[in-house]
């Protein structure tokens, strides 16, 4: 089989390992994406394992030979930048603007996935994985701090549901945008498409004007990863309309904001990011749920980024 709704084995056989040893566990990053929305091809999965668990799950995972853990501390997992020396002086004139770099190492540099949060443990894949190249593992309480539980095994809920599960959109090949369901694969647990977006949006709050830049693949994931942005009218779109109603109240207006059904037809009225730093603001003034069990924020650079106007 090959293309790209055979799915993402390192997903199901990390899952089936977890799940036999008693790891609660949910994909989630570009794969999850992947699954339940927009097909994105990149060699890294990431998973999410209870705190208690995860020496468990490591060392669970240390019996596959498919996978090889990995603690090098001069490993380029460990910086959240996969090109850390390609700032963009070194491959843009800066006076004509032209760029210096060719189109192949242009395009890895402006890859969503350049960036990624770090984990906090990781295992390189056997390479005859093809495309996959890394697994991640993070801990429940930097990402998703707010869920309230992740069952053990092969079982869904209201935030979570099965690469098997049969209401997944269809894959590329079958009309859709992704690769689901991956009905020939071992079931692996992810969050819905909604409770995804809200992930991201959440994680986004937190990583917002990292000095590591972390954020910059939070930013792609809210841009790239939910459907096809060229499409004109996404009201028709049913991964669209499936996240628009059921996201929660307070990530309404971010969603508005970054995606409005049809385009603008008249400019901006503020910053499109905005909501997002309002529902920061709220989120790091212990106003919402998710305030509760915060995770730390990382070293904020605050210069990165946009601010709100301090009337605000
Ligand atoms: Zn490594």
């Amino acid at each position: 089989m090959s293309g790209s709704n055979v799915g993402c084995w390192p997903a199901a056989l990390t899952a089936e390992m977890l799940d036999k040893a008693g790891v609660p566990n949910v994909l989630w990053g570009w794969w999850s994406f992947s699954l339940t929305n927009v097909y994105h091809p990149f060699p890294e999965v990431e998973f999410v394992v209870v705190d208690d668990k995860l020496d468990a799950a490591v060392a669970a995972l240390k019996t596959s030979n498919r996978m090889r853990f990995c603690a090098d501390p001069n490993c380029p997992e460990t910086r959240a930048d996969k090109y850390p020396n390609e700032r963009q002086p070194r491959y843009v004139n800066q006076a004509t603007s032209q760029h210096m770099i060719s189109p192949a190492m242009a395009a890895q540099i402006m890859a969503t996935n350049r960036f990624h949060i770090l984990a906090d443990q990781h295992f390189h894949l056997d390479a005859r994985g093809g495309r996959f190249s890394i697994l991640r593992l993070y801990r429940k309480s930097r990402m998703l701090w707010w869920l309230p539980e992740i069952p053990l095994g092969p079982v869904g809920n209201d935030d979570l549901i099965l690469s098997t599960d049969p209401s997944i959109p269809a894959s590329r090949e079958n009309g859709g945008m992704g690769t689901g369901p991956w009905t020939d694969l071992y079931p692996v647990k992810t969050l819905r498409a909604a409770r995804l977006y809200e992930s991201v949006i959440l994680l986004f709050c937190i990583h917002w004007a990292a000095a590591d830049e972390s954020y910059d693949v939070l930013d792609n994931m809210v841009s790239t990863g939910v459907m096809d942005t060229k499409k004109e009218d996404k009201s028709k779109n049913p991964v669209y309309v499936e996240i628009r109603d059921n996201l929660k109240p307070e990530f309404k207006a971010v969603w508005d904001s970054f995606h409005p059904p049809v385009p603008r037809t008249t400019p901006r009225t503020e910053n499109i990011n905005f909501p997002l730093l309002r529902l920061r603001k709220k989120l790091l003034a212990g106003e919402l749920s998710q305030s509760l069990n915060m995770p730390p924020l990382p070293l904020i650079n605050p210069n990165a980024l946009v601010r709100l106007p301090d009337i605000e």
